[in-house]
């Protein structure tokens, strides 16, 4: 995946989320989304942070002065409880101003800096490139967890294929299981997760339904060899 492919992604989910956003009234802020304990006031804010956060990062490799995401999950967690006590309108303003401060940051950040290596809010060292794919991740799988009318169906292609090689890696990098072979109907690309030699489950079915799948938002029309579809760990 190239900067300019993955930047492009973040800011097509940018303008993806802020359109569904926009199509949400005011008065379906207090409905619980999917995610444990979350309304969508959580998640605006939790989005809107987010970019705050990663703009951080931006901002870390652009000055060499470590700029943590999060000072601590138990801070990441308040803020997002506090944001979403904030009135409607302010809501859409922290996502909208967040969003466009990421955007300018990500746009002045220096050529010879992107390599610099930022931390995660999991602990991973990674260049500041990865910020892009980071709030790719956020905007578009987010969008869907708005509820009111956002789909897998709707993402570009290729990145549905770089989020099968996203989550699949990182399942394969922690040795997470449980063993898997994906098998898109649709592309030739095969997804394995490998544990201990065991002999994986192999699910087919169509690219967008394996992402929405693995990304743990739901089941489509999948089909497993072995009949039952394995229990998937958490991604993120
Ligand atoms: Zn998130």
């Amino acid at each position: 995946m190239s900067l300019a492919q993955q930047l492009r992604w973040a800011r097509r989910g940018t303008a993806y989320f802020a359109r569904k956003l926009g199509e949400l009234p005011d008065a379906g802020f207090d409905a619980p989304t999917g995610l444990p304990g979350w309304t969508r006031r959580h998640l605006v804010s939790h989005v809107g942070y987010n970019a705050r956060a990663i703009a951080r990062l931006v901002d870390w490799a652009a000055t060499g002065v470590e700029n943590p995401m999060y000072s601590s999950p138990q801070a990441r967690a308040a803020e997002i409880e506090e944001g979403a006590t904030l009135s409607v309108s302010a809501l859409r303003a922290l996502a909208e101003h967040a969003a466009v401060h990421l955007d300018v940051s990500w746009r002045d950040l220096p050529e010879d800096r992107w390599n610099t290596e930022v931390r995660t809010a999991q602990g991973r060292l990674v260049p500041a490139t990865e910020t892009t794919w980071m709030r790719a991740r956020e905007v578009w799988i987010h969008a869907v967890d708005l509820g009111n009318g956002a789909s897998f169906v709707d993402f570009p292609p290729d990145f549905v294929d770089a989020l099968l090689v996203d989550i699949t890696g990182l399942w394969q990098r922690k040795a997470q299981g449980p063993a898997l072979l994906l098998a898109p109907t649709d592309r030739d690309a095969r997804y394995r997760v490998d544990i201990d030699g065991a002999q994986p489950n192999v699910v087919r079915g169509s690219s967008v339904d394996l992402a929405r799948w693995v990304a743990g938002r739901g089941v489509g029309d999948l089909k497993a060899d072995e009949g039952e579809l394995p229990e998937l760990g958490r991604w993120l």
